[in-house]
């Protein structure tokens, strides 16, 4: 057990202020494991990377990634994910609304078996309640739609085995979304639990364009359900159409036009409108093979102190790691 290896995987968006405090707990908490944690920069324009610099002058553990420009979440996990050299991933918030002390949960499900263990946060009335419906709504919407079950509320706070870690690794997608990724596996999951505390410092990094971007993409990465739905909902309104135009017909034959138009506008109005929903539909896939066969790479980093190119077996070269405690920040 103590010589398992414990990657911690931290997307940092303008957090400096948190860093100092989130890596303090984390290495109390992880105090008798061997760890390594990684910061991912992703792109912050406040102090950020003079802090990760800094701490990871003061310990060993500490591994940097600093990205050219912002990558968004998603990517900043991807990054740190592919470096991790550990026998298991965790990935944490660095706004320290989640726990440092749940990664210990964590870690004893993981021994026990577990593939995947995803921390789902459990208190009521913590977000604003037009978050919470939106996000109550939207995991309805995906569990009817996506192929795989998604926990419901479980961010991405989580730990992966380095199977999946592998997985992941091999992916070169810039449309990760790890939480439908986990449930399509197949791998062994449990749950843990949570308080969220309020953000302290900062504020959140999600706009909701950000959080439109990351539904949209959890639902479309997952399912090709919409396109069907599009297709059946096409077919509908098309038969109504035809009926709506034999009694047309038959109204002209019967000579009482005129008063048809207030039916033929709406009716022409209704039908363009689900026309361009389908059409959007299908150009929300159409964008997304665009960017996956363009083949760009999903993030790019333009500092880091890890010095070995990401491979299959390097967890054989990680450092030896020195006594812990002295790894103060
Ligand atoms: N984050 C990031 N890139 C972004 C946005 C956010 O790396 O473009 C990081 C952020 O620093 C934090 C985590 O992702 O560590 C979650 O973001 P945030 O706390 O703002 O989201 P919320 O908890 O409000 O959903
Ligand atoms: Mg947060």
């Amino acid at each position: 057990m103590n010589n398992l290896l414990i990657s911690v995987v931290i997307p940092c968006y303008n957090e400096a202020e948190n860093i100092p405090l989130l890596l303090s707990s984390i290495f109390m908490t992880l105090k008798t494991y061997n760890y390594e944690i990684i910061l991912v920069n992703d792109g912050s324009n406040d102090e950020t990377q003079t802090e990760i610099e800094s701490a990871s002058k003061k310990s060993p553990y500490i591994k940097y990634i600093n990205f050219s420009r912002n990558f968004g979440h998603q990517a900043a996990l991807k990054a740190g994910i592919d470096h991790a050299k550990g026998d298991c991933v965790i990935t944490i918030d660095a706004d320290l609304q989640k726990p440092p002390e749940t990664m210990l949960e964590m870690i004893t499900l993981w021994t026990e078996g577990h593939d995947i263990v995803t921390a789902v946060c459990k208190n009521e009335g913590q977000p604003s309640l037009i978050k919470k419906m939106t996000s109550t709504a939207y995991y309805w919407l995906l569990s009817k739609l996506a192929d795989h079950q998604v926990i419901p509320n479980g961010a991405d706070f989580r730990l992966i085995d380095r199977r999946i870690v592998d997985i992941i690794r091999n992916m070169n997608g810039q449309n990760l979304y790890l939480r439908g990724l986990c449930a399509w596996s197949g791998y062994r999951q449990a749950t843990t639990f949570y308080r969220e505390e309020n953000r302290k410092i900062g504020n959140t990094k999600y706009s909701f364009k950000n959080m439109l971007n990351l539904a949209s993409n959890g639902i479309t990465s997952f399912s090709i359900k919409p396109l069907r739905f599009a297709l059946s909902g096409g077919l509908f309104f098309a038969i109504m159409a035809f009926f709506y135009g034999i009694y047309a017909l038959l109204m002209v034959w019967a000579g009482s036009t005129v008063p048809g138009w207030a039916s033929i506008v709406a009716s022409i109005v209704f039908l363009s409108g689900i026309q361009l929903i389908v059409l959007g539909v299908i150009g929300e896939y159409i964008g997304k093979l665009y960017r996956e066969v363009s083949q760009r790479p999903a993030y790019l980093i333009s500092k880091t102190n890890i010095s070995i190119s990401p491979g299959k077996n390097e967890s054989d070269f990680f450092p030896e790691i020195p006594e812990r405690g002295s790894a103060m920040v």
